[in-house]
């Protein structure tokens, strides 16, 4: 049996990958951004690396600690890319997202677009150092042959995730913050006006589609994972709300930023490999979230 590394091991996405064949690894175990600590977990004879440790953060997050958000990713996507080509790994896959691509792009996003622009000013240095995660992935695969990709998913959810409500994505912090509203009789404040439009994607789709790339695709161009279907941040709150039964006042707080208006993303490669993949709904992708939030709610990453 194939061993298969899998960094982020903790988080929204690598928890997703079930199997005897999966070794997990999270920052508790490993810090990725260290070259020594890196490499002595990849010298352990891996079949493959599913790379989706990242320092990684909603738009809050993404304004504020932009030096960090920088340095922690080209950090950890340098070293633990090149250690896996150091230790005879023949095949990875990296997370990139859809962050990455430019702000002032024709759309749909498709995968040739990455470079095409500098990206929004309110994730700069989260994108570029994303983008260099591209670069070196394409440069290995010319130099040194190997089946090296990355996958492009728009805005995952889904249990599991960081439910910070400053710094979180947005689906986690509504989740968190309608829950304490609900709890304390308070007004549930969202940011800006409702309108921007995001493509949300369930985590155990990412982790099954990422499953069917790892082992069928090499191409030295990402991948796009995404359902193509574009939700307005209004859409997504009343779906919360009503699953969550909260019944209270809702305010839109103008003063916060709405970021990017809108993302949308062209499916169609990941379409034409697998025309039969079944996306979870958005409604029930939500459903499954929050039950195991409420029932897990002492034990989250808040
Ligand atoms: P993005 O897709 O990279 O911008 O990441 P987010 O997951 O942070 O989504 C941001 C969108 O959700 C913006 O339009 C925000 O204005 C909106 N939003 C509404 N309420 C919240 C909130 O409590 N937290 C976050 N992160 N975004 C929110």
């Amino acid at each position: 049996m194939k061993r298969i590394l899998v960094t982020g091991g903790n988080g929204l996405v690598g928890s997703q990958f079930k199997g005897t064949q999966y070794t997990y690894f999270s920052s508790k175990d490993c810090d990725l951004r260290n070259t020594q600590q890196t490499e002595d977990i990849l010298k352990d004879n891996w079949g493959a690396v599913i790379h989706c440790a990242a320092k990684v953060g909603g738009l809050g997050g993404n304004m504020k600690y932009k030096g960090e958000f920088f340095y922690d990713n080209i950090m950890i996507n340098t070293n633990v890319i090149e250690s896996t080509r150091k230790y005879g790994v023949k095949n990875l896959v990296c997370f990139l997202s859809t962050c990455v691509f430019p702000d002032n792009v024709e759309y749909p996003l498709t995968e040739d677009k990455i470079h095409l622009g500098p990206p929004h000013f309110s994730n700069y240095a989260y994108a570029y150092a994303k983008r260099m995660a591209d670069v070196q992935i394409r440069a290995y695969r010319e130099q040194y042959g190997l089946n090296y990709k990355s996958v492009i998913p728009t805005n995952i959810y889904g249990i599991n995730d960081n439910f910070d409500i400053e710094n979180g994505h947005v689906v986690p912090s509504l989740i968190h913050k309608c829950y304490i509203a609900r709890e304390t009789n308070t007004p549930l404040t969202i940011w800006g006006s409702g309108k921007p439009l995001r493509e949300f994607i369930y985590n155990k789709d990412v982790a099954k589609l990422t499953e069917w790339v790892l082992d069928n695709y090499d191409e030295g161009e990402p991948i796009i994972l995404s359902t193509s279907e574009e939700v307005s941040i209004k859409e997504v709150v009343d779906i919360i709300v009503e699953l969550m039964n909260f019944k209270g006042e809702i305010i839109w707080d103008k003063n916060k930023p709405d970021g990017q208006f809108r993302k949308p993303s062209d499916n169609s490669k990941i379409k034409h490999y697998l025309p039969d993949f079944k996306f979870t709904s958005l409604y029930d992708g939500l459903k499954e979230t929050i039950h195991w939030f409420e029932n897990n709610y002492i034990n989250i990453k808040k």
